[in-house]
């Protein structure tokens, strides 16, 4: 059906309407004609008679003009149907081709960010891993550190070439080191009255170097070679204000040793009746040769040390002959805390034990801030190189 159709109808019923108004024209004029008609039962016939053509008509217009309606209302919906659908149709097109168009540069960046996102996922993954096996190093570190043994002293009884000599083998001077220790960060260090158990002591001759010996010093780099020499041969001196330290008011210093020769310098300005080592030789020889040898481990301690010294003396005469130091695991040890370790170690090499202060370089687990050579340390050596037996030295504040 289109529009010519229904304009069909429209003149049809308005034939029709025409029609009707002739009929209703009629039945005026019928009706006037009765008024004068002599035989009014005739006239009345054709009245009743033309009314039922018009009832009829009327009848049909009413049907038409519904059929007509339904028909109007159809192409209406017909209309609206295949306007829908050209515009579907286009709008599918539209869609279609873009989709052709954007469907290739959409593949490919699907494809751009799968690969980067596989990318970082192995990254990730990558991650992760190195992140566990730090973590597991630095639990291994930190366990290791916090043990700690106290010393045990042994005496042995060694014939060399037909001369009996009296040996004390100091065994056992481990300890452990901090977490926390960051040299350069001055912080904290309390020094209350402490002790300091000392009765071995080097007997050289005056002007005689103390000879140290780092084994196997080639299989370590030179930052790791050069933390051990300062710890023996640094003469820098920290002045570290005493309330920091709790030991004085504020304004108030103390002096802390870097090195080992610093400190015995510092120390041998105070005669005494034994000759104090400030010079030290330092070699580095696969014999074992020297007075003292630092060896620098790869292996970690079975119980967990991170040093240990180990003292041959000839205690009829409290004199120190040979001193072994051993570093562990050094490969995990940072290089503070390798410093630390090194100089509590040549503490012991150089004849003192242990301190009973918490916070001295030389307790058995170092917990200071200020992991260095203290002039209470200092004053310990002087008692013992002027030949103090006392195994104990008290500092004042
Ligand atoms: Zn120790």
């Amino acid at each position: 059906m289109n529009q010519d159709d229904s304009n069909d109808k429209t003149y049809s019923l308005l034939d029709i309407e025409k029609k009707l108004q002739d009929a209703m024209d009629a039945i005026e004029s019928i009706k006037k004609g009765r008024s004068i008609s002599i035989g009014g039962e005739s006239a009345s016939k054709k009245y009743d008679e033309l009314k039922k053509q018009f009832d009829q008509k009327s009848a049909d217009y009413t049907k038409l003009d519904k059929q007509f309606q339904q028909l109007t209302q159809e192409v209406l919906e017909l209309r609206q149907e295949k306007m829908m659908f050209e515009k579907f149709t286009t709008l599918t097109e539209d869609e279609k081709s873009e989709m052709e168009k954007t469907r290739d540069e959409m593949k490919q960046k699907y494809e751009t960010e799968r690969q980067t996102a596989l990318e970082q996922e192995q990254e990730k993954m990558f991650m992760a891993k190195s992140l566990e096996v730090e973590t597991k190093e630095k639990e291994k570190a930190k366990t290791k550190y916090y043990k700690a043994i106290i010393i045990s002293v042994l005496t042995i009884v060694v014939v060399t070439g037909g001369y009996s000599l009296l040996f004390a083998e100091l065994v056992g001077q481990q300890y452990s080191v901090p977490t926390q220790p960051t040299p350069g960060a001055y912080t904290i260090q309390n020094l209350r009255g402490d002790t300091i158990d000392t009765y071995l002591s080097w007997r050289l001759v005056d002007g005689t170097p103390l000879v140290i010996n780092i084994l196997n010093a080639d299989k370590f780099d030179d930052d790791v070679i050069e933390t051990v020499k300062k710890t023996i041969l640094s003469d820098e001196v920290l002045e570290i204000d005493n309330s920091l330290l709790h030991k004085g008011p504020k304004g108030t210093t103390s002096s802390l040793y870097v090195g080992w020769q610093g400190a015995m310098t510092e120390a041998a300005k105070t005669e005494t009746l034994l000759y104090i080592p400030v010079n030290f030789d330092i070699i580095s020889s696969k014999t074992g040769e020297g007075d003292i040898t630092i060896e620098l481990s790869k292996n970690s301690n079975a119980d967990g040390y991170a040093g240990w010294t180990n003292s041959i003396a000839d205690a009829s005469q409290n004199q120190i002959l040979k001193s072994r130091i051993t570093i562990f695991d050094v490969d995990n040890l940072s290089l503070t805390a390798l410093e630390t370790v090194t100089r509590h170690e040549l503490g012991h090499a150089l004849g003192l034990a242990h301190s009973t202060d918490p916070e001295d370089l030389m307790y058995p687990i170092i917990e200071t801030n200020f992991p260095y050579t203290s002039e209470c340390d200092i004053d310990a050596i002087v008692l013992l190189y002027d030949g103090g037996e006392t195994s104990q030295v008290i500092c004042e504040n």
